[in-house]
């Protein structure tokens, strides 16, 4: 699947690629729990528990070369699988394996909060979204029931360019499309989609999406000046997928996306807010959760999740884990934390400047 320079590459940036076509990497906020220092926007929102969850991903390949992605244009592209097999019972084991491998430089880190390195041993979430497009792993179902017999939960990401797949995949903790431009012409910009009816997929896509029972989610990845508009088609689109769950982002300029976007294009946090408030009044359904501020994103859930006024939009693991055919509202928790802090991005920066100033005093 991939050449000698991508593989090269891919070292370089600390993957590690696992047999012919899959891939771990340590997440930065797996780390960052690890040394007690915060989790990821899932765990605020979902209750992930970020220093237990390994990012992978089952195939490299991707049938788009979207312009805000932090890959590189050597990343293999392909519409159809083009690839030898790899065996699930392989690839959790590799993945596991080389996961670990990636934080045992913790072991007897200062920097380290060792009872929670040692937690971070046993891996209890997944997230097939790394790089590339995982649902297309053609045994990527049989792989799912073995994350979920080991009580691993799954997260998949796709591009939403593989309406069949999404039709066939069995139930997971928590399906994500990837909703990346408003209009047929934006997503062509933004996508650069390898397949001629790439909008017919994506809205086939959001069919599939809405038939699913339980967890949907719609991810936007908003890129200023370039598809933060169109706040009626997008809610045409995100109406037709049916998700439980919206999360609008901000484009992070990282990566290779940064020879092809400016710095400019990265919306503050603020910005993602305003942004939400406008989007959320073509939504009737839908309202605001909460936020993350070092990530510059914003959850909008169902209004029937808000049950005597209080948010539910954790996962309830164990209830999963008994039986993973359920419907959403069956296995949801109360949300910890909620609201809009006022907050932005410039007091986030403003915070960390004092604790650095604290830290050297
Ligand atoms: S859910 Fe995503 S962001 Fe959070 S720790 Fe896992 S890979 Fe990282």
């Amino acid at each position: 699947m991939l050449s000698k320079s991508a593989k090269e590459e891919l070292k370089k940036q600390v993957y590690r690629v696992i047999g012919n076509h899959s891939a771990v990497k340590v997440c930065g906020w797996t780390k960052s729990m690890i040394r007690g220092l915060g989790g990821c926007y899932k765990l605020k929102f979902y209750g992930i528990q970020s220093h237990q969850c390994m990012q992978m991903t089952t195939s490299m390949s991707c049938a788009n070369r979207c312009v805000f992605c932090w890959r590189g244009y050597k990343a293999p592209v392909s519409k159809e699988w083009e690839w030898e097999v790899d065996d699930p019972e392989m690839i959790l084991e590799e993945s596991e394996k080389a996961h670990h491998n990636l934080l045992v430089g913790f072991k007897g880190n200062k920097e380290a909060n060792k009872a929670i390195y040692e937690k971070s041993k046993t891996v209890k979430h997944v997230a097939l979204s790394l790089t590339g497009e995982p649902i297309i792993y053609p045994k990527i179902n049989e792989l799912i029931d073995l994350f979920h017999k080991k009580g691993i939960s799954t997260f998949l990401v796709t591009n939403a360019q593989y309406p069949e797949q999404i039709r066939d995949l069995k139930p997971i903790t928590q399906l994500y499309i990837s909703l990346d431009a408003p209009t047929k012409e934006l997503l062509k910009k933004i996508d650069l989609p390898l397949f001629k009816d790439y909008w017919e997929r994506l809205n086939k896509s959001l069919e599939c999406m809405a038939e699913k029972k339980g967890r949907t989610c719609i991810r936007l990845t908003i890129i200023k000046g370039i598809n933060d508009n169109h706040l009626k088609e997008y809610a045409a689109l995100l109406e037709k997928g049916d998700p439980d769950f919206i999360e609008v982002k901000a484009y992070m300029h990282i990566g290779e996306s940064r020879e092809r976007l400016k710095r400019e294009n990265m919306p503050i946090h603020e910005e993602i807010v305003a942004f939400s408030k406008e989007l959320v009044k073509e939504l009737p359904e839908y309202d605001i959760v909460s936020e993350h501020i070092p990530s510059r994103v914003i959850l909008l859930a169902k209004k029937k999740f808000k049950k005597q006024g209080k948010w539910h939009t954790w996962i309830n693991f164990k209830k999963f884990h008994e039986n993973n055919n359920l419907k959403t509202e069956d296995f949801l928790l109360p949300t910890p934390q909620t609201g809009l802090s006022g907050k932005g991005t410039k007091d986030l920066i403003r915070e960390r400047r004092k604790e650095e100033i604290e830290l050297q005093d």
